[in-house]
């Protein structure tokens, strides 16, 4: 007997056919003696639908009642799927978050997961119950409904996979497993049978939405055997076998490739300063104010100084923060001294991860001369040890995707065109 977490995401879970189909898998399960508990998201599109709710009623919303609204799609789908196992016949009960409980920071909007308490829920399981928990929701101190952030219901799962020391976390979606990029954009995606925890994180902080980033960070540390399956094929025979999250020793050189995948991100913006004065502390000045605003700063570059003694300094910051950052600096414009703030969204971060970097050289070379060949316009860069990230205009991300996919050799080989 095994114990497992069997998460299902908005699409798997968007209609009462699906979800009775959700249930028929959940109790394949929970008939081979597994206990079982089942993470859940609220059904494709609610979650937005509920966040524009919110955006309609205040744009300057209390985070404490947005979150009150924007968990409640998961409530509906953790009770229904509870209804749809019972109906086949399968112990079930839904725990909210504020009933388990799990408790998080009071970072409202996207909390942090603290502790959970199994106490009850292993009482459950023991009882030979189907535990059906609405992922993405938490409670703060204070009794206040909080959510993880958008895509958290894969670190809700994770969390609960290590609560109950499960010994598999299966993170079913509408793809069967992680692509060296986006399979939606790049048909000529290779699924990878196993990724390393390190590169999953990289992919998924830098726009691979196939797990959130904060999961993945989450299954490393408390080491959760993580797999990303599809709940969409194979409905009633073996599961197909998705990818596997795994450690770096456990890939072995075979396996091994330069660049594990490309991911893109469209949600950047890039905000330039021009005529920032060319002296010690300019920069500071610039950033400080941004820190104590709890903006999130990623690429950034500083051009020549000019004649003048004067530099332009160009960053990039998540465009749902860019109204903020455009308030920051104008109540900083004094301070710093700068001359025009420009903004600019229509901007994308393309990115190649590989741990195979370490060891090679050229990696960042065969970028820029594979785009520059395709006449697209660096406007930033910024690396790490396994990832370099160029920002390009947003209408060449496509482009960019396939050609880099194309020039690591990650096509897959029987489709060449
Ligand atoms: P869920 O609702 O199940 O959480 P998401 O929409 O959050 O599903 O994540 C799955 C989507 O992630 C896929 O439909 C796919 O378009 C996208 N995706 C982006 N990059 C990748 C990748 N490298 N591999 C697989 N899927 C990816
Ligand atoms: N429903 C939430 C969202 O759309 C959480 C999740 O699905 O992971 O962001
Ligand atoms: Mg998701």
């Amino acid at each position: 007997m095994a114990r497992i977490v069997m998460k299902f995401g908005g699409t798997s879970m968007a209609g009462i056919e699906r979800i009775r189909n959700v249930a028929m898998r959940v109790k394949r399960e929970a008939e081979a003696g597994n206990q079982v508990a089942v993470v859940v998201s609220a059904m494709a599109g609610e979650t937005d639908r509920l966040v524009n709710f919110c955006r309609e009623a205040s744009s300057l919303y209390d985070p404490r009642e947005y979150d009150v609204v924007v968990s409640s799609g998961e409530q509906i789908t953790a009770g229904l799927l509870a209804i749809a196992l019972q109906s086949i016949g399968v112990k079930a009960r839904s725990w909210l978050g504020w009933q388990l409980p799990i408790r998080t920071s009071d970072g409202h909007a996207s909390a942090r997961i603290a502790d959970i308490d199994t106490v009850a829920l292993d009482a459950s399981l023991a009882a030979g119950e189907v535990a059906v928990i609405p992922g993405f929701q938490g409670l703060a101190a204070g009794e206040r409904v909080t959510t993880l952030g958008r895509g958290g219901s894969d670190t809700s799962a994770v969390a609960m996979a290590a609560a109950m020391k499960a010994d598999r976390c299966d993170i079913y979606t509408d793809v069967d497993g992680v692509y060296t990029t986006d399979p939606r954009i790049v048909p000529r995606a290779r699924k990878l049978k196993r990724v390393t925890y390190e590169e999953m994180l990289e992919l998924a902080s830098v726009g691979a939405k196939v797990l959130q980033t904060r999961s993945v960070g989450l299954a490393m540390k408390e080491k959760v055997r993580v797999q990303v399956l599809s709940s969409f094929v194979d409905a009633d025979g073996a599961s197909e076998p998705g990818t596997l999250i795994v450690g770096e020793e456990e890939i072995d050189d075979m396996e091994r490739q330069l660049i594990t995948g490309v991911a893109y991100d469209k949600n950047e913006a890039k905000i330039t300063l021009t005529a920032v004065p060319d002296r010690p502390g300019a920069v500071a000045s610039i950033f400080t104010p941004l820190a104590e605003a709890n903006i999130n700063v990623d690429m950034i570059v500083q051009n020549i100084a000019h004649s003048t003694g004067s530099t332009d300094v160009t960053f990039t910051a998540p465009q749902a923060e860019l109204a903020r950052v455009l308030d920051v600096f104008e109540k900083q414009r004094e301070a710093i001294g700068f001359e025009q703030l420009l903004h600019d969204t229509r901007v994308s971060k393309v990115s190649v991860v590989g741990v195979g970097m370490r060891s090679h050289a050229g990696v960042a070379a065969t970028m820029f001369k594979t785009l520059g060949d395709r006449g697209i316009n660096v406007q930033a860069i910024t690396t790490s040890e396994i990832k370099v990230s160029v920002l390009i205009h947003e209408d060449e991300t496509e482009l960019a995707v396939r050609v880099l996919h194309t020039a690591y050799g990650l096509d897959v080989e029987d489709t060449a065109a």
